[in-house]
């Protein structure tokens, strides 16, 4: 059989994220390496309630196809219950459901990116985020994050000399990877750049529903009064991601052309998922929820942090982060932590290594760990063990 993929498909890459999780599946292993949710906390007794209501209710158009733009019960809770509350007032033809906002990245890429157009990206990134773009080939500017988020003054001299790209994408809050969050400062001059410059920014907010300290701040979108925000969210870390239901809110002509893209990817999000999920926040409180996930959050991020102050070594560092799921360390520049990472296997112990979040992937000296899947002695455990292997190197 002879098959000649094309050039894109030959530029997509496997996640090496998803491949490690493979590695790290054995019952023995601690492991700090997923971006996963706690799956104890899924509200399972009310969604097999509410899942058997909606079959018998409305199990005619549950499970027959419907409208791409999503299901209108679903799409104005999210504006009522999810956007109204952190200042986002938009409308039915201002937000589409997709697949989880991973499929609203590969979207953005194919709405936006021609081959070779710049696309600004934080340093470090999402990896799956740089993996979607990647398709349409963009041409990656990497500005490097700073305790408050991008560096804009780099930014600014970027655009000052004529960068022109295609657009920004960012993660204010609780950044996946790093932790770190936007300050409000940063997000007024992001936005009163964009403006300057005419530059289109994506936010992509799968955490900033998961404070751990101190308050939320507003979103970009909030204060976008030119409709050049287009903002991402999901259900996937604060109800469960196994539904598969992220919305996109943005201006209605470029809703409007992100539903045409949708309807030749896969027609719809599932009528069904949408249903139950929409059924979910009209009849129970998805805050109520998100509080009680946020408690236990909180108490592994607090086991996590204390853990490492105690056993890393001084010069050790990492962000204490203060919402979101992952914290990110930073050892010596000469230390590659892929080769941490097989030794750290070696102890049951697995987390991400850092250079794949890096759109020039030359970074190896940084690796995030993930603290909410793990119960808080298998925490001090795993920390301990890591120190172990670090600390070896100082
Ligand atoms: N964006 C970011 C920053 C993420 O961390 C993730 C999930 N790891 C996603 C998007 C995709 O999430 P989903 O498709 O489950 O909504």
């Amino acid at each position: 059989m002879n098959v000649e993929f094309s050039e894109r498909a030959n530029r997509i890459k496997a996640s090496e994220i998803r491949e490690l999780l493979k590695l790290t599946a054995r019952p023995e292993i601690i492991s700090f390496a997923g971006g996963l949710p706690a799956a104890e906390l899924f509200p399972l007794e009310s969604l097999a309630e509410i899942s058997k209501e909606v079959i018998l209710q409305e199990g005619k158009t549950a499970l027959q196809y419907s409208t791409t733009e999503g299901f209108n019960d679903l799409r104005e809770v999210i504006l009522k219950q999810r956007l109204a509350k952190v200042g986002i007032f938009a409308t039915l033809d201002e937000i589409f459901i997709t697949s989880g906002s991973q499929q609203a990245l590969d979207f953005t890429g194919k709405l936006l990116i021609n081959e070779g157009d710049q696309v600004i990206v934080e340093s470090p990134t999402y990896l799956g985020a740089l993996n979607a773009f990647l398709a349409y080939a963009p041409s990656y500017v990497e500005i490097p994050l700073e305790e408050d988020g991008m560096d804009l003054d780099l930014l600014e001299e970027h655009l000052k000399s004529g960068l022109k790209a295609k657009f920004l994408y960012t993660i204010p809050d609780f950044q996946n990877p790093s932790g770190i969050t936007m300050s409000l400062e940063k997000r007024k001059r992001l936005l009163s750049l964009a403006n300057q410059y005419d530059l289109i920014v994506i936010e992509d907010a799968p955490y900033a529903e998961l404070v751990l300290e101190g308050d939320q701040l507003p979103p970009l979108k909030s204060m976008d009064t030119e409709g050049r925000v287009i903002y991402l969210g999901t259900f996937s870390k604060t109800f469960t991601p196994g539904l598969r239901i992220g919305w996109v809110v943005g201006h209605p002509k470029i809703i409007h052309k992100f539903i045409q893209i949708k309807q030749g990817s896969d027609l719809q999000t599932s009528s069904l998922d949408q249903r139950i999920a929409a059924r979910y926040m009209l009849q129970y409180n998805l805050d109520e929820h998100i509080e009680l996930i946020k408690k236990v959050y909180k108490n592994r991020r607090d086991v996590m942090i204390n853990a490492m102050r105690a056993s890393f070594h001084k010069d050790i560092t990492f962000t204490d982060s203060k919402g979101g799921l992952f914290t990110w360390v930073r050892v010596k520049e000469t230390m590659d932590t892929k080769l941490i990472m097989e030794e750290a296997l070696a102890r049951n112990v697995a987390f991400v290594p850092g250079a794949s979040f890096f759109a020039s992937g030359d970074k190896k000296n940084y690796m995030r760990l993930n603290y909410s899947c793990m119960p808080e002695e298998m925490i001090e455990i795993g920390i301990r063990r890591l120190a172990e292997v670090l600390n070896k190197y100082y």
